[in-house]
C-alpha cells in the first residue's frame, strides 16, 4: 500500500493543511495531463491529454474527503459504424482517502502521509462512466451489413436484390438466392 509518491506529480495534493483538522475544507483546482491507459478498449481518454479538476478536499475524522469534477477529453470509436468519436466527459468524483493505518476495506482509498494521489479517484470516476458501446449519434445508422459502406454517408442505400419488405409474402418467387446463409440477423441478441 505505501507506493511513495511524488509531491511534483500533479495528480497528488498536500493535504498538509487539512490533517487531523476535521471540518476544514479547501479547493483544488488544477490540470493534469492524462495518465495512460485511462479508459476502456472502445473509448477513453488520451494518454497526456488535460484533465481538469474542479474539487473542494474537505478533512473528515476518517480522513481526507474529496467531491468535485473531472473533465476529460474523450476520444474513441463508434460501435455501429466505426468511426472517430470525440466527447468530453464530465464526471463525479466522491472519494474518502483514509488516514494511513485505519481500518478499512481493501479497495479503499488511503492518505500517504499527508498526500494524496488523485489518480485512482480520477480513474475510477471517468472508467465506470464510459459506456461499453459509445456512438457517433445516438441515432447512428451504422455499416451495410453486407458491403459495410456507411449508412450515415448513403442513407438510400441499398442492393439491388435486397428483398423489398413489401413483397416478402411473394418471397416464394425469388431468385433462388441462398437462403441458409440468410438465418440469424446480423443484430445478435
Ligand atoms: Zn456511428
Ligand atoms: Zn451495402
Amino acid at each position: 500500500m505505501s507506493t511513495h509518491l511524488d509531491a511534483r506529480d500533479p495528480l497528488v495534493v498536500n493535504t498538509h493543511e487539512l490533517v487531523r483538522r476535521a471540518g476544514a475544507t479547501r479547493p483544488f483546482h488544477g490540470t493534469a495531463p492524462a495518465p495512460a491507459d485511462l479508459g476502456i478498449e472502445v473509448i477513453g481518454v488520451p494518454e497526456g491529454a488535460p484533465l481538469r479538476l474542479d474539487l473542494d478536499l474537505e478533512s473528515v475524522v476518517e480522513g481526507v474527503l474529496v467531491v468535485g469534477t473531472v473533465r476529460a477529453p474523450l476520444v474513441g470509436e463508434c460501435s455501429r459504424c466505426l468511426e472517430p468519436v470525440s466527447d468530453e466527459g464530465v464526471h463525479r468524483i466522491t472519494e474518502l482517502y483514509n488516514y494511513p493505518g485505519r481500518e478499512a476495506d481493501e479497495d479503499e482509498l488511503f492518505l500517504d502521509d499527508e498526500l494524496l494521489d488523485l489518480e485512482p479517484a480520477v480513474r475510477a470516476a471517468i472508467v465506470l462512466d464510459l459506456p461499453f458501446s459509445p456512438l457517433c449519434r445516438p441515432d447512428c445508422r451504422g455499416l451495410c451489413p453486407r458491403c459495410g459502406l456507411n449508412l450515415n454517408e448513403h442513407p438510400e442505400h441499398e442492393h439491388a436484390d435486397d428483398p423489398d419488405p413489401r413483397w416478402s409474402g411473394l418471397s416464394g418467387l425469388d431468385l433462388g438466392g441462398d437462403r441458409a446463409a440468410d438465418e440469424g440477423p446480423a443484430a445478435g441478441d
